[in-house]
């Protein structure tokens, strides 16, 4: 069982306002628990550029030049109230794309059995058409039309489980019944979609939390009906937006999981994947807004990932 992990050093330096919750330090200590002996085991890739056909796959010519054309030179630019862009952040989205894309050639070609993208900035938010929510391209949206363009996919999943709704993502793959994209998340909360009666063309599944509901609401949410409808689905590909915000800790969001339940949650999509898609999985970071518990939680996320082939115990950030 062989991960592969993609990132890239250009993801550190898009920085925004003061005091943004989506900064550099997410990913820096995400990398710092990555290089704990225990991950020895894993692959390592540094993400290559984005292709603008691929983006192309998800969003809008518009969108793409949008984004091109806003890229500052010297200074910062807000899309809207909390979606920035300085010199690197063309470059660092565009090496999220690329880092999905990677992923899904090294999955689809069978070098390595999953993967994870450590990248910055998130996607989830990003539709069609615009950028918000501090996403500027929707990589994993992107990824799931690369593999059914590239590789004949039939039948590609996302399964969401940052504490935000991903509305980009949804609103992508509202129209074809031959994408899945099931979501948990916080309501009422940014960005305001994800209700249950929200479903496509039967191929939405949005299990909105409350503030408050922790492990065994989230669980619930899963069993009864994210994994019931994913299984149903029998895709040949699973994707997760893998956000972190729902732990506890984070500052953004109200719901109360624990490393445990982001473990738990990574092995029953790993079981369908087993099932139905040759075990093939492809995880990307999206939200997480506490430092130590984003990096504690993509850390089992891996360890999850790679099936407890880790070398010694699972690191745990704060002991870094
Ligand atoms: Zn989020």
């Amino acid at each position: 069982m062989l991960t592969l992990c993609l990132t890239h050093p250009i993801c550190l330096q898009h920085a925004g306002p003061l005091e943004h919750p989506e900064r550099p330090e997410r990913l820096a200590a995400v990398l710092k628990l990555l290089d704990h002996g225990y991950f020895d085991e894993m692959g390592r890739e540094e993400a290559p550029m984005g292709r603008r056909e691929d983006i192309l796959l998800a969003h809008t010519e518009e969108h793409l030049r949008l984004i091109e054309g806003t890229s500052p030179e010297d200074s910062m630019e807000m899309l809207d109230a909390d979606t920035f862009m300085v010199p690197a952040s063309f470059e660092a989205a565009m090496r999220a794309v690329g880092a999905a894309t990677r992923a899904v050639d090294a999955v689809m070609l069978r070098e390595v059995d999953n993967a994870f993208c450590a990248v910055r900035p998130p996607g989830h938010h990003a539709e069609g058409d615009r950028a918000m929510g501090f996403c500027l391209f929707n990589s994993i949206a992107i990824a799931a039309e690369y593999a059914r363009e590239t590789y004949g996919a039939e039948r590609v999943a996302v399964v969401d489980f940052d504490v935000h709704h991903g509305n980009g993502t949804q609103n992508i793959f509202w129209s074809d019944a031959d994408l899945y994209y099931g979501s948990t998340h916080q309501m009422p909360l940014f960005p305001g979609s994800g209700e249950l009666s929200e479903t496509g063309q039967g191929n939405i599944f949005n299990a909105p939390l409350r503030a408050g509901d922790g492990s065994e609401h989230f669980r619930e949410a899963f069993d009864s009906r994210i994994l019931p409808s994913l299984d149903a689905f029998e895709p040949d590909l699973v994707l997760i937006s893998a956000g972190f915000d729902a732990h506890a800790a984070d500052p953004l969001g109200s719901v109360e999981l624990h490393e445990e339940d982001f473990a738990w949650a990574t092995l029953k999509l790993m079981e369908i994947a087993d099932r139905h898609a040759d075990n093939r999985v492809i995880s990307m970071m999206e939200g997480g807004y506490d430092i130590a518990a984003l990096a504690s939680s993509v850390g089992v996320h891996i360890q999850a990932l790679m099936r407890g082939t880790g070398t010694g115990d699972i690191p745990n950030y704060e002991d870094l």
